[in-house]
């Protein structure tokens, strides 16, 4: 039985009172238990901000970068390992896991070595210097500073080693301390990690915490320079953003919430083969991997009306391969969504669709048993595919299904629709556009790119260069406006700002120039 508990103030909880059972959801059974007790919100906020803080701002970002590196090669060291319990407590097949926590050591990495670059400075000056009058020794620069407080990363289920990560690789890099509170139901890899992060010697006191299961009061004990950067439902993000602490204090806030996600075949892929196959792969991987419970998964599947009978049976052949079950069983291709509570919405979900009269195509009836799994065990949900008459079909465009769930919607042919669909999204992750007709490409990203966060342009010259449009990378930014959460996410440099903080200054040229000479 594994015993899930928190690493906060520099040592781990020893309560065991309320214990909270953590499941196998290909079984149900009870693999251990997370103890939320003995957390003192306010006392780990504050050791983090007075031990860790100072730590950090005191290394250079070389020094940081080699702290992020140190700490990929310990995720990297523990990859079976960590794959294991992702299958065990995620519902992971094994492609799932790698897909988390390779992500997790890469993204690591990736901050690691950028930092190689930026040597023994500490801050990052903002442009260029900005001249202020006539006389060149008044002038202006900009700085980013680390923060002075905490980073407290609330994330969601699906990706407990990524999702910790990429967030951790920014703020870590940036100068300011960690404390990451993974979702209860899978957050035995975020542990996992933790205890080798420990166990490792890598981590200076105070720089990085864990706080499993509770943590309902963190939010209130936040100050001015503490920055939140939340992964989750959009109505948790609410209770967020309403938090009075959050108001009053101005704490500097950033989500990443639902998104309607579409994929777009243009009006040229009826006549591309390769274009076509990559369409449906596509389409197909983003339904099925992690059992449809990615933010970045395609939930709209925008195709030409004379193309849908074609995307209809290629899908359909893909689909009918499929095997749920234990995902820890030979022959299963796809696992169950990670709760009770997930599984009651996608079918909730689901059960919406098909009264708002969009045609069900598959995962109408379940299989008689599934390998691996007890007759009637496990939150499994059968990949559902769905058509509408057309794109504008209101219920596939009123919320997110976070599962295996995708909707055919027929459109005609025009950047003119596929813009109109982008818009009812209500603000989005990624839309992906297969397509040669530049024209075409051209009318959806003027149209469509305010409202997303991230456009995939796939063409014939670049077809299978790419991951896929649900992989988020290290280098491009990951958040969407509007449902999306208003957040950003990595991209490079620029997700460190948001724990740094910009400050204009103004003086004497040569005493800028002394005081950031290394900047
Ligand atoms: P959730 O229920 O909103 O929970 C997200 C996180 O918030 C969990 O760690 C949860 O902890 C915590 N939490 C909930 N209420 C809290 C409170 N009052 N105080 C402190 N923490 C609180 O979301 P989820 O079910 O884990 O994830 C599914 C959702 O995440 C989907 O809607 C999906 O769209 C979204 N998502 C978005 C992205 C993105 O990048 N945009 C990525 C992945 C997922 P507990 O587990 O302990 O309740």
């Amino acid at each position: 039985m594994y015993k899930v508990r928190s690493f906060v103030s520099g040592e781990w909880t020893q309560s065991d009172s309320n214990p909270i059972p953590l499941l196998n959801p290909s079984t149900e059974e009870v693999i251990g238990h997370v103890y939320p007790d003995g957390v003192d919100a306010e006392a780990a906020l504050r050791f983090a901000r007075e031990v860790g803080g100072p730590t950090l701002r005191g290394m250079t970002f070389a020094e940081r970068g080699q702290l992020l590196l140190d700490l990929s090669s310990v995720i990297h060291g523990s990859r079976e390992e960590l794959f294991e319990l992702a299958e065990l407590n995620g519902g992971n097949t094994r492609k799932d896991a790698k897909f988390d926590v390779d992500g997790a050591w890469q993204t690591l990495a990736y901050y690691g070595n950028s930092a190689a670059d930026m040597g023994d400075n500490k801050y990052l000056v903002d442009g260029d210097d900005e001249p202020l009058g006539r006389n060149p020794r008044w002038c202006g620069r900009h700085v980013w500073m680390p923060r002075h407080g905490v980073a407290l990363h609330v994330n969601a289920f699906n990706f407990p080693a990524w999702g910790f990560a990429e967030k951790a690789a920014t703020a870590l890099l940036a100068g300011v301390p960690v404390v990451t509170k993974p979702a209860t139901s899978t957050c035995l890899v975020a542990h996992r990690i933790t205890e080798l992060f420990v166990e490792s010697g890598k981590l200076p006191a105070g720089v990085f915490s864990l706080v499993a299961g509770g943590g309902r009061d963190l939010m209130d004990h936040l100050d001015p320079q503490d920055v939140v950067a939340f992964t989750g439902g959009s109505d948790t993000a609410r209770h967020f953003r309403s938090n009075p602490g959050v108001v009053e204090k101005n704490v500097r806030l950033t989500i990443e919430a639902d998104s309607l996600n579409a994929a777009v075949a243009g009006p040229d892929v009826g006549d591309n083969e390769d274009l076509f196959t990559q369409f449906v792969t596509d389409v197909f991987r983003d339904m099925t991997q992690k059992a449809g419970q990615k933010c970045t998964a395609i939930r709209r599947i925008l195709v030409p009306t004379d193309l849908v009978e074609d995307v209809r049976e290629a899908l359909l052949e893909m689909l009918g391969t499929i095997r749920t079950g234990d995902p820890r069983t030979d022959g299963v291709s796809m696992g169950p969504v990670v709760s009770k509570r997930q599984q009651d919405d996608v079918l909730g979900g689901i059960a919406r669709l098909r009264e708002s009269g969009l045609r069900q195509l598959s995962g109408v009836d379940a299989p008689g048993s599934r390998p691996g799994v007890p007759d009637g065990k496990g939150f499994f949900v059968e990949p559902s595919l769905f058509e509408a008459e057309h794109w504008n079909h209101d219920a596939v465009h009123q919320g997110e299904i976070f599962g295996p769930v995708s909707t055919i919607l027929p459109y005609d042919g025009s950047a003119e629709d596929i813009v109109k669909a982008i818009k009812l999204g209500g603000g989005g992750l990624v839309t992906s556009v297969y397509s040669d007709d530049r024209k075409f490409v051209q009318g959806c990203v003027e149209g469509g790119a305010p409202f997303l966060g991230r456009m995939y342009l796939c063409s014939s010259k670049v077809r299978d260069l790419g991951a896929g449009p649900g992989t988020v990378l290290p280098m491009m930014i990951h958040g969407g406006p509007g449902r999306a959460g208003g957040g950003e996410e990595l991209g490079g440099m620029r997700g460190l700002h948001h724990y740094m903080q910009r400050t204009a200054l103004q003086g004497y040229r040569p005493l800028l120039e002394r005081l950031f000479s290394g900047a």
